[in-house]
């Protein structure tokens, strides 16, 4: 977080604040200072609403991302929690959602494409109606002091979160995608570490990191949720187990268990086009017809 402020072009808004920063640069350590002294009510609205501006207005380029082809290669007996405020997953959800039957997305910091109606635990895009009283939806938080996060104020957010820890505990394996797992998500990270051991016989944890980092500051961050060292790191989507066997990532793992045969991988095709990953994945999906829950 230490690009943040320049990156949104922040900080003219602190230096109007007056806020000492004394060569802070986290933005989660100056916003939470911010928010903790009533005189800077009015930079912190600002503040927000400039981030909420700036994540708004990205859009997906037209040709296929690397959303697409995650989404599409997940069913929706998987499941995908974020931390992103930025639009690409809900928007790349949006537009593959006709093709093929796809995982729901989890937002655990809220995000700039969603509301949320309180009264009714409904939730959609933004300006969206809720069903019950067709009243619009309200925005979502994005920002959460780090002394006090405190997921549980908001309905929305606290449904996001009590949906993780039952998935968490239920899993089979999870894949974690170049997140940083940043201190001030300490509490969250051992929130979900809790839910992931919660049932307690989970013996051998399947777990596959894809992130640049070096590799001991990975093992150091990670290896509380593999006590028997069973992850495995790539630098890469393309080389993870949901790109290589997509829509099938988690038979690809039982299979060669139960049945001590490998099994091939059928990676998406490295194209641009999003129509003919759509077609290759409904083709895989054809065979999803009564295929059962993953239910180890
Ligand atoms: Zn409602």
């Amino acid at each position: 977080m230490d690009d943040f402020v320049d990156i949104i072009g922040l900080q003219p808004l602190i230096d109007e604040s007056g806020l000492e920063l004394e060569g802070e640069r986290n933005f989660e350590v100056i916003y939470s200072q911010l928010v903790s002294k009533q005189r800077h009510a009015h930079t912190v609205e600002k503040i927000e609403r400039r981030i909420d501006d700036y994540f708004s207005n990205l859009a997906l380029p037209d040709g296929a991302t690397i959303y697409d082809r995650l989404l599409i290669s997940l069913r929706s007996t998987d499941a995908v929690f974020t931390f992103n405020w930025d639009p690409f997953l809900f928007d790349a959800y949006e537009r593959n959602r006709d093709a093929v039957p796809l995982p729901e997305i989890f937002f655990l910091h809220g995000n700039v494409r969603i509301g949320a109606c309180r009264e009714h635990d409904r939730w959609g895009a933004r300006n969206g109606r809720c069903a019950d009283c067709h009243q619009r939806f309200t925005d979502v938080p994005l920002l959460y002091p780090i002394s006090q996060k405190n997921y549980s104020a908001d309905p929305y957010i606290r449904r996001n979160w009590e949906a993780a820890e039952t998935l968490f505990s239920e899993a089979f394996t999870m894949t974690i995608f170049g997140y940083g797992a940043p201190d001030s998500d300490t509490d969250a990270v051992k929130l979900l570490r809790r839910a992931w051991f919660a049932q307690g016989k989970r013996t051998l944890e399947h777990v596959e990191i894809i992130d640049t980092a070096p590799q001991t500051l990975l093992h150091h961050r990670w290896s509380p949720f593999t006590p028997t060292l069973h992850y495995h790191v790539t630098t890469a989507f393309e080389q993870c187990r949901i790109a290589r066997w997509p829509r099938r990532s988690c038979e690809s793992l039982f299979y060669p268990m139960t049945q001590g045969l490998p099994c091939e991988d059928f990676p998406l095709p490295s194209t641009d086009s999003i129509a003919e990953l759509r077609a290759y994945a409904a083709d895989i999906a054809r065979h999803e017809d009564g295929l059962r829950l993953y239910a180890p």
